[in-house]
């Protein structure tokens, strides 16, 4: 067992700001990690749009300073004082305020709370469980959403927005996967046929949907997926079939809602809001289960893009300006 691993480490004095690549030890995870009650080596992590954000200092996402970013992390217990968890176990970690106010898992090592960490299902590795991450785990999430309103494969086209980002190309798998026809709204058209062979049956321009529009439109959507918020959110509701689900997880294009009651009061539709952060530990194991089972390992495979740890930093922009295609899985290793 090592004492010593590499990390990334955001650091802030004043006003100035660094993220770089350090050396910790095992002391530096007791000084500063944060109560935990489990060492976990971690394998891989990855990076999600709220770790470009704490990366790049774009948004108050990191709470305590100096932080390990890294709100997702997979690997083997090396230690535990926790019940039910012990030396050697496979775990996966998403959220729960870790990488943001607790010590996170760009890293060699983490601490962190046993009552946080499921179980990694037999038929993941770290790195697929990685390529899932926090974006593959929120999809899962918004697709039991529809479930548990009754939305079935036969009952229309389920719209994914933020197609080619690392929650819809998730989404799209799952729900094609699952029997849905699934229509993808990108504003990368170079990416149609990267869609199409996750699944979607048809793709629509983001332009579509992202300017102001009227309060009830035409119905088409059975279901919708929806990572990007704003006018894109409202004009899924306005389009929504009677009755229609639509399960609402992302900011990509804002944090704003400017729509009116129509669609919920004339139409019944339903808009079910989605927390990967704090969801209770009932419900994440069900979606991890759920993805070791239904989750085409091909599909994410080709939705999958590994890098090192120090390539982490650079990436972490292009997150947030929309060019990261899929997922970024990080080899902590590396
Ligand atoms: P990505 O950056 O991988 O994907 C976001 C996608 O949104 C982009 O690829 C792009 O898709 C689209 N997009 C980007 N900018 C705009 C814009 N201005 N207008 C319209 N569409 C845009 O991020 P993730 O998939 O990891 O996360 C998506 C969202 O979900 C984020 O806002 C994130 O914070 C949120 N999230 C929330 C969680 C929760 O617990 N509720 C958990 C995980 C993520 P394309 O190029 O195809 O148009």
């Amino acid at each position: 067992m090592t004492s010593s691993f590499r990390a990334i480490l955001l650091e802030k004095n004043g006003d100035a700001f660094s993220a770089s690549i350090k050396d910790l030890s095992d002391q530096d995870l007791v000084t500063h990690a944060g109560d935990g009650d489990v060492v976990v080596q971690i394998a891989h992590s990855t990076i999600n749009y709220k770790d470009g954000l704490a990366i790049a200092n774009r948004s108050p996402v990191v709470r305590k300073w100096p932080m390990v970013p890294g709100i997702d992390g997979a690997g083997t217990v090396e230690s535990s004082s926790f019940a039910g968890i012990s030396a050697g176990d496979r775990v996966v970690l998403n959220g729960w305020g870790v990488g943001e106010s607790h010590w996170g898992c760009l890293g060699g090592k983490a601490r962190l709370k046993g009552q946080w960490l499921v179980p990694l299902p037999k038929a993941l590795s770290t790195r697929q469980a990685m390529a899932i991450g926090t974006a593959g785990y929120t999809a899962m999430l918004c697709v039991m959403a529809l479930e548990s309103q009754g939305v079935k494969p036969g009952d229309g086209e389920v719209l994914v927005t933020g197609a080619a980002g690392g929650v819809g190309s998730v989404a799209i798998a799952l729900l094609s996967g699952l029997g849905y026809k699934v229509v993808a709204s990108t504003g990368r058209a170079s990416e149609a046929d990267y869609l199409k062979g996750l699944g979607a049956s048809d793709i629509i321009d983001r332009a579509t949907l992202s300017a102001p529009g009227k309060p009830l439109q035409k119905e088409r959507w059975a279901g919708v997926v929806d990572a990007v918020g704003s006018h894109t959110l409202a004009n899924a509701c306005a389009q929504s079939r009677y009755r229609g689900v639509v399960a609402a997880c992302g900011l990509a294009q804002g944090m704003d809602f400017p729509s009116s009651v129509a669609p919920f009061i004339l139409r019944g539709v339903r808009l079910i809001g989605i927390d990967s952060v704090m969801c209770p530990q009932a419900e994440r194991r069900i979606a991890w289960e759920r993805l070791a089972k239904d989750l085409d390992l091909s599909k994410l495979d080709a939705m999958t893009t590994e890098i090192g740890l120090a390539d982490a930093i650079a990436q972490a922009p292009k997150i947030l300006a929309g060019e990261v295609r899929g997922r970024l899985v990080v080899d902590v290793a590396r």
